[in-house]
């Protein structure tokens, strides 16, 4: 390192700094000084490190440390000697690009300056060093337009508002007959410059800059500047990345790939980033500045053309890329310029890829050698290997969305809209792909979630009712899509929104992205999911580093066994309510829940009995001696009463009572916050034959699994527990039950932990419980005081303003919730040093969640079928995290 302390230079085969220090340069800067200290073809420059931008938050904009304007001077001289050309000179002008680069990867979030030194003067030796005055020029008003914008602030009053260097532009175009901008000739973009200027000027009231040293510092102060405008400070919050890690400045060379057809700018990845197929990948344009290739204004041209067109380069490219990816050891994504025929690498970082790619790429680099397995574990981003179990909008013809609600399941979905669960079926019999569009779901809407290839809803949230159901399906589904306005009755719907509407009927094909929540009109292509063989290594190795044991939420024997292909070791949690989804079961629920007396229920109960007995036998008989939690009934009444006329009907002529009769108690029954109302535990306090009834099915089922040679392994669950006593009773009285009637099988008694008390008294309810595990969507909502039905509505506003960085109901709040359940499991630990902890709340499979559950000390976490890799590498990662040998 040299004795500057704010300024690093890089280029001619040596730097100050290296990729390790991306603290002090970032990304661009510290990779650019690796990629100098390698001897590759980098144009000169120098990294102002972010402790300047520290100093410039703490101390006001345009105010930098002693000693920076003398390092700065230094290390532009270095950059002249080495590009041999003199920064504002009239014979020779060093023109710089001037870019933002913080330690984390910020795409576009800050600003940018090229061509950086040009006058009325140095445009003019431009124009005779390259023999082509029309590029001179065209640099200069690209210049002026971008120094105008970022710097001077001469920018729209609105969004609704055109850009007003590009009104100009566009006047100046239509004055001279040029339908593009490459068709804009030297006198017309000279009179660009001019009328740019006087733009200046008139907005501004202060001549545009011709001194090259002030244009050089107004641009370093404006990318300063730019890590605290509006959108980097929300997409750091997004990506809790904290504002005191500033953004270095970067101040470079120019090289142009527009100075002839001998030129070139374009994009690589040493690997397909699709695919992770090991070859270059990438697109490049033939006299063309980097802008160009991402405004899409011309078609770019495969890499591998550009054997033809400039074999030297592009065999200068190949080595560089493999030099760079063996350094790196990882797949590699590269900027470039060809000028005259020479190759410059302008950024090299670590690519972004799919999650196909992702795996194959990790289990590619281990078998060349470059990686070892625990390094490839702890590459995975385990919430990408979602794409890998479900189909994808094909990355290379992604349209515009028209809509955009939460991700609430996975995937991606083409279908013809419905507007109702039967219509659904019936369409789905008829062979016709559907998406099942609702204002929000309701258990009898289960068949048609099933038959449609995706739902879509205007209400709810991550863990509300259409997300459960639709991720344990693995499923697409979007909840909280406000902008969707359904009219049922009339078979139509609107997206509402930006004073636009479009509107859709029953039979029109939208596609449904699960994965980001969007929503567009038509078809777009997919991709199916491929389990390659790469990943079943992958998972060899996830499974050889992890501790806590993976298990699946299933409530049916086709989700077990869905699970266990995924790698589940164990059911933990079979929410018993979620069985009675078909419309015959569902009545039996009603006419329990609507009896009058012990003797009704009973009677209800008594149908239920052999529907439940012989779903558990299934179960056991897929999970084959795994541990099954089965959960007793927890219907929060709402989702499960009659609601419509017909379905208040059929309950009354089930129970032989009239229809006024039953309308009457659903009324009677109705709660004003159901969630925290009659649900439970609490209803088998009041009507102790439910869990009876229940664990007598289980215990029938167990004999008649055991009786044919197999082994079960049961886990009876009591929820929402609130007092310690509420266990105590039930466990009696379910332990009764079961003895009965499995005739003395094995099985182990315990509770959900969702409620912040039972948190709190956790060692005196453990007395009662043989393991705990935390549903956490309930212990989120009664913690944060967020109903989960509605959260959806508001609280994507919250995200988006950066209130909370991340939706509670997603990524498990460590602070909040994830202290209370370190406060239960303390507590259950101390009355019962070896008791099972896990966690059955959505959380269980978002790795962040999975990760702070092996911290915690759980012993397992568990989640719906197609997560269950991602929480097996969630778990790995975890554990190799605390340095697990
Ligand atoms: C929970 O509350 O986290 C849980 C798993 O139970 P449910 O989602 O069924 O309320
Ligand atoms: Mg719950």
């Amino acid at each position: 390192m040299s004795s500057a302390t704010f300024v690093k230079s890089f280029g001619g085969g040596s730097a100050e700094g290296r990729a390790r220090d991306k603290a002090l340069l970032g990304g661009k800067g510290a990779n650019l000084a690796e990629m100098a200290s390698l001897g590759l073809p980098v144009p000169p420059g120098f990294t102002i490190t972010t402790e300047v931008c520290r100093y410039v938050m703490a101390h006001g904009a345009d105010q930098y440390p002693d000693g920076l304007a003398a390092e700065v001077d230094a290390a532009l001289t270095k950059v002249e000697e080495l590009a041999g050309a003199r920064f504002g000179d009239s014979t020779t002008p060093l023109l710089v690009s001037v870019r933002s680069g913080a330690p984390a990867s910020m795409p576009g979030m800050m600003d940018t300056i090229l061509n950086l030194g040009l006058n009325d003067t140095t445009v003019d030796a431009l124009a005779k060093k390259s023999g082509n005055a029309r590029f001179a020029w065209d640099c200069y008003r690209r210049f002026v337009a971008m120094y105008g914008e970022v710097v001077l602030g001469v920018v729209a009053e609105s969004e609704e508002h055109e850009q007003p260097f590009d009104q100009v532009l566009d006047q100046i175009k239509s004055k001279h007959r040029a339908n593009r901008d490459q068709d804009l000739k030297e006198d017309a973009l000279r009179e660009a410059v001019a009328a740019f200027k006087q733009l200046v000027l008139d907005r501004t009231k202060t001549a545009f800059p011709d001194d090259v040293k002030a244009q050089l510092w107004g641009a370093i102060g404006a990318v300063f500047r730019s890590w605290n405008n509006p959108r980097a400070d929300v997409y750091r919050k997004m990506q809790n990345i904290p504002a005191s890690m500033g953004t270095a400045v970067n101040v470079q060379a120019m090289v142009f790939g527009n100075l002839g057809d001998d030129c070139a700018t374009g994009v690589a990845f040493t690997r397909n980033p699709a695919t992770g197929t090991a070859e270059l990948y990438g697109e490049f344009l033939i006299n063309a500045q980097g802008e160009d290739v991402v405004a899409g204004i011309r078609t770019p041209e495969p890499i591998h053309e550009l054997a033809q067109k400039l074999p030297a380069a592009h065999a200068e490219l190949v080595r560089v890329a493999k030099l760079l990816e063996d350094h790196f050891r990882d797949m590699q994504d590269l900027e470039f310029t060809i000028q005259a025929g020479q190759l410059f690498m302008l950024q090299t970082r670590n690519g972004k890829r799919t999650g196909i790619a992702m795996v194959k790429v990790a289990v590619d680099l281990v078998a060349e050698g470059k990686l070892t397995p625990r390094e490839a574990v702890m590459r995975i981003d385990a919430s990408k290997l979602d794409e890998v179990l479900h189909p994808t909008i094909d990355p290379k013809a992604r349209p515009t969305p028209i809509a955009k609600g939460l991700p609430a399941s996975p995937g991606a979905a083409i279908g013809k809209v419905v507007f109702t669960a039967n219509a659904a079926e019936e369409w789905h019999n008829r062979g016709e792909e559907v998406l099942l569009v609702r204002t929000e779901t309701s258990p009898e809407d289960i068949h048609g979630m099933k038959a449609a290839a995706g739902t879509l809803t205007a209400r709810g949230g991550m863990t509300s009712h259409a997300a459960v159901v639709a991720r344990g399906m693995g499923k697409c589904c979007i909840t909280a899509c406000t902008s969707l306005r359904v009219d049922a009755a009339k078979k139509t719907a609107a997206f509402v929104g930006g004073g636009k509407e479009i509107k859709i009927k029953e039979g029109d094909v939208l596609t449904l992205d699960g994965s980001t929540g969007e929503v567009f009109v038509g078809p777009s292509p997919l991709v199916p999911a491929q389990l390659g063989k790469e990943l079943g290594t992958l998972m060899e190795w996830v499974d050889s580093f992890r501790r806590l044991k993976v298990r699946t939420n299933a409530d049916t024997p086709t989700d077990a066994r869905t699970a266990r292909s995924f790698g589940a070791e164990g059911i933990g949690l079979c929410r018993t309510e979620h069985m009675f989804f078909q419309p015959e079961r569902i009545l039996a629920v009603r006419e329990m829940i609507l009896a009058n007396d012990e003797t009704g229920r009973r009677t209800a109960l008594a149908k239920i009995l052999p529907m439940q007995r012989d779903d558990f036998a299934e179960l056991f008989r897929v999970m084959d001696d795994l541990p099954v939690t089965i959960r007793l009934l927890d219907p929060p009444l709402h989702e499960f009463l009659p609601h419509t006329e017909s379905e208040i009907a059929d309950v009354a002529n089930a129970v032989g009572r009239a229809p006024k009769e039953v309308a009457a108690k659903v009324a009677e029954l109705s709660e004003a916050n159901p969630m925290l109302g009659h649900r439970g535990c609490r209803l088998a306090i009041t009507f102790p034959e439910i869990y009876e009834i229940q664990a007598q099915a289980i215990g029938e089922a167990a004999k008649l699994v055991v009786g044919e040679g197999k082994r079960v392994h049961i886990e009876i669950m009591i929820p929402l527990v609130m007092v310690p006593e509420e266990l105590r009773r039930l466990r009696v009285l379910v332990s009764e039950a079961f003895a009965k009637a499995s005739g003395g099988i094995p099985f182990t008694v315990g509770t959900m932990i969702e409620l912040p008390r039972a948190c709190v008294v956790a060692d005196r309810i453990a007395e009662h419980a043989d393991f705990f595990s935390f549903g956490t969507n309930d212990l989120t909502q009664t913690t944060f005081g967020l109903s989960r039905d509605d959260a959806g509505r508001f609280l994507p506003a919250y995200v988006d303003q950066g209130v909370l960085a991340v939706d509670p109901f997603v990524v498990l709040d460590p602070d909040g919730v994830g202290a209370l359940i370190e406060l239960g499991v303390r507590g259950g630990r101390a009355t019962k040093p070896g008791l099972k902890v896990g966690i059955c709340g959505e959380h269980g499979g978002e790795p962040s969640s999975v990760e702070f559950c092996h911290r915690a000390g759980f012993d397992y976490v568990s989640c719906s079928p197609f997560r269950v890799p991602i929480a097996r590498v969630a778990a790995a990662k975890a554990a190799l995290a605390e340095g697990k040998p």
